[in-house]
């Protein structure tokens, strides 16, 4: 496992050119240079070198960071700014008292016994058991525990697709372990998921949820056995919705009603809300600007999670849409408590499930 001192050398080649100023939401929003990933990276060369110590307040900075990635696309020394940060939060999350608590609320017993209360209590799923060609897995995360009804519908869909759906029994993909710097609890999570695909056959990965979604693109990058490192890297994690498109499924809306839609951070050009029929599909303004999910429990960064909140907020507004739909679970928490839970906020895939027709 990487540790923070082994990424010297990437930030050594950020050239300062301030590019990741003109996209990073938390600096737009502050003026700070210490809430972008220039200034971060000033003070991460002071840890490494010594000069600093990790303390509150640069875990303060390094949560600041809303994990979006804007700042990667756009930077000129093509670092992986994200993988960065995360690696200085394990870093601070091993010394800390905060750290320890978390360990022990996020450790297998106490989050798996949470999972599995939430399961007996939203109902068991029914298996899906038809035959055909090709197969898909899907992966559903956390949220398939309370939402069994959109596990069954994606399913259903896929056998619509003449796809089977091999049956897995996975756990959360791992992302609120790495988000806090509990990189040990994510290379477990890691290791426990990737091992039940090591021996199964498919064609297709698929999920619903876009931070599912790139969590497990990540997972390779944790993974040391070479032959599931490699199958890893050899897979294709999809969205529903890409193969919805791929597979060109046609959907009408039963009751004409508006949308707007959310692009989260880690969302692949989803546009199937356009293909859908008799919709009144209205763009958002800044659609694809974080929603500052990261940043909403945080007290110590609140002040400017605030301001991209209150943007998001009058943005959907001005669209006057009856439903705010995104692709990401996360983002349809953050919406609901932006909107105050005054609007219909779901996710595209509860909206297929409820409004249209195939
Ligand atoms: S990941 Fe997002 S919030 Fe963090 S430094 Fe980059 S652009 Fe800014
Ligand atoms: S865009 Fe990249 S190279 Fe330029 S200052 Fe930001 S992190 Fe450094």
């Amino acid at each position: 496992m990487k540790q923070l001192k082994d990424y010297k050398e990437v930030i050594h080649k950020c050239s300062k050119c301030g590019l990741c100023q003109s996209v990073c939401p938390a600096y737009l929003e502050s003026g700070n240079e210490c809430a972008v990933s220039r200034g971060q990276f000033i003070m991460l060369q002071g840890v490494i070198k010594g000069d600093l110590k990790m303390n509150k307040t640069i875990n303060k900075y390094l949560d600041t960071c809303l994990k979006c990635g804007k700042c990667s696309a756009f930077c000129p020394s093509d670092i992986d700014i994200v993988e960065v940060i995360l690696s200085a939060k394990a870093e601070y999350f091993k010394k800390s008292f905060e750290g320890k608590i978390l360990s022990f609320v996020q450790s297998k017993i106490v989050f798996n016994t949470i999972l599995n209360t939430l399961r007996l209590l939203f109902g068991r799923q029914k298996k899906f058991k038809k035959k055909f060609t090709k197969k898909a897995i899907y992966f559903g995360g956390c949220v398939e525990t309370i939402f069994p009804k959109t596990s069954e519908y994606v399913k259903e869909l896929l056998n619509k697709m003449e796809i089977e759906v091999v049956e897995t029994n996975f756990n959360c993909c791992g992302l609120p372990f790495l988000t806090s710097g509990n990189m040990k609890r994510f290379i477990e999570q890691v290791n426990e998921n990737a091992e039940k695909i090591k021996k199964t056959d498919f064609d297709y990965f698929v999920t619903d949820c876009a931070s599912c979604q790139w969590t497990w693109n990540e997972y390779s990058k944790y993974i040391e056995d070479d032959e599931l490192k490699q199958k890893l890297e050899n897979i294709e994690f999809k969205s529903i919705y890409e193969l919805i498109a791929e597979k060109g499924l046609k959907f009408e809306s039963k009751n004409n009603c508006s949308v707007t839609y959310h692009s989260p951070c880690h969302d692949k050009n989803n546009d199937i809300l356009s293909k859908i029929e008799n919709i009144d599909y209205r763009e958002l303004q800044g659609k694809d600007e974080c929603c500052g999910f990261s940043g909403i429990l945080k007290p110590s960064t609140w002040k400017i999670t605030k301001k991209i909140v209150n943007k998001k907020r009058q943005n959907i507004l001005n669209t006057g849409a009856e439903y705010v739909l995104t692709s990401c679970i996360g983002c349809m928490i953050a919406l609901n408590f932006t909107l105050r839970f005054n609007k219909k906020v779901m996710r595209v895939i509860d909206f297929l499930r409820e409004n249209c027709r195939l």
